[in-house]
């Protein structure tokens, strides 16, 4: 018996590639455009930076890590999300000396023990931008039309963008001793799980999905009208300079994330269609958590999202991919004898810049011109013995299936 992917990940495969390609291309310039720089941090890192960033009592910490020890003991985590890392490796190269604001993007996996299901994985992949150093609302403002801008032009629709402001230490906990007060009142009608919770980490209940609690959460105390008069002047600016930009977005004063170091805005991309994991983005304001990590008070805003979710919405919505560019130059040989004259060819076409490839196979010249079919060439060079005597080699434009001889010498020409 083979040995199966494990589970909640996935190949791409060679047939899918471009759409990866094509995506990630498009994010990259797009986030250029807006002047963020990427940044590559390991894909595992010291379990303790996640426990402090994301907070103890997270589903993501309680349960969804992927921790083990090296070999010295020390434990290690396979990274659940970018930021906490991100703000690791800005303290530790002291990004705040070489500008107030930074600017920064990532791409790539991210590692959470849930339970596998339609769009919800173990190994995915993440894109995100941080803009850490400033307070300013138009920042919050940016980072939602960053990310608008790169579903756009991926041409989805239906995408809902739900706002909130979770406030900051001072307002937030006010109101999560009202909160609490009220859960505690209710608390035999919650579920189990909130039953639970709400002591240590009551906002999460606010997000709970079973029906036992969503009815008590309607009636819950509202966060945005607990908040302190800063938090509510950078909730209105936001809204303001979103307005002003025409972007519809909807308020849901009950929208707290899965992480706990969220402060003021929070805000959530929803795709029409995807099910239950239709969130396919996601990110707010988190000015406590580069101190918690140990620098100085420093504000920050960022986002995230999720690319397996973004190429499931597309192919959802019927949206055409881009077709993946083809090889330029097949070499199809009539008699393996010219092998050598073959090789040759196909190194000097590469060495020329462009794309070639021949079939190792040695199946006939019919076989082989159906694989130029097959891996969409645009060009196949045929070296029949006849030419060959005469320097010559036939090229077939493959899309006209015109023919012509041509010297071999006036080959690359022909090409470029
Ligand atoms: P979060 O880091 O939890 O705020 O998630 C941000 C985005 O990452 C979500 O909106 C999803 O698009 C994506 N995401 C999070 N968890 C998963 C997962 N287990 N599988 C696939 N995508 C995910």
């Amino acid at each position: 018996m083979y040995i199966k992917v494990p589970k909640g990940t996935q190949d791409v495969l060679p047939e899918n590639i471009s759409k990866w390609y094509y995506i990630e291309g498009m994010i990259k310039e797009i986030l250029n455009k807006y002047g963020y720089n990427e940044i590559r941090t390991p894909y595992f890192e010291y379990t303790d930076l996640f426990v402090r960033g994301i907070g103890e009592s997270t589903d993501i910490v309680n349960k969804e890590m992927f921790t083990f020890p090296d070999r010295k003991g020390r434990s290690l985590t396979l990274r659940p999300e970018g930021t906490a890392p991100v703000v690791r490796a800005y303290l530790e190269n002291r990004m705040d000396r070489i500008s107030k604001v930074i600017k920064l993007f990532y791409l790539g996996p991210m590692f959470r023990c849930e339970k596998p299901q339609a769009g919800r994985f173990r190994q995915f992949t993440q894109f995100g931008i941080e803009i850490i150093g400033t307070k300013s609302s138009a920042a919050d403002a940016e980072v939602i039309l960053t990310v608008l801008e790169v579903y756009k032009k991926l041409g989805l629709k239906n995408i809902e963008t739900v706002i909130n402001s979770v406030g900051c230490k001072k307002c937030r906990a006010n109101y999560i001793q009202k909160l609490k007060k009220y859960l505690k009142i209710k608390k035999d009608f919650l579920c189990s799980e909130c039953k639970e919770r709400y002591l240590k980490n009551p906002l999460r209940a606010l997000d709970c999905k079973k029906e036992s609690c969503k009815g008590i959460i309607e009636d819950a105390p509202i966060i945005t009208e607990n908040l302190c008069p800063e938090c509510e002047l950078h909730f209105a600016e936001v809204k303001s300079y979103l307005n002003s930009q025409k972007i519809i977005f909807h308020e849901n004063p009950r929208l707290v994330r899965g992480l706990d170091y969220y402060t003021k805005t929070a805000f959530e991309f929803i795709s029409g269609g995807l099910g239950a994991q239709n969130a396919i983005g996601g990110g707010g304001r988190y000015d406590d958590l580069v101190e918690e990590l140990g620098g100085k008070p420093t504000p920050a805003v960022g986002f995230a999202a999720g690319l397996e979710r973004m190429i499931i919405a597309i192919d959802q919505q019927k949206i055409e991919w881009p077709r993946g560019k083809g090889l330029d130059v097949f070499v199809a040989q009539v008699n393996e004898k010219n092998k050598d004259t073959v090789f040759k060819l196909l190194q000097e076409i590469r060495n020329n810049g462009l794309s070639a490839d021949m079939d190792y196979s040695g199946g006939s010249l019919k076989s082989q011109m159906r694989m130029a079919n097959k891996i969409e060439a645009r060009y196949t060079i045929i070296v029949g013995e006849e030419e060959l005597s005469k320097n010559m080699v036939i090229l077939r434009n493959m899309q006209t299936k015109e023919q012509k001889e041509l010297k071999i010498d006036n080959l690359i020409n022909e090409l470029s």
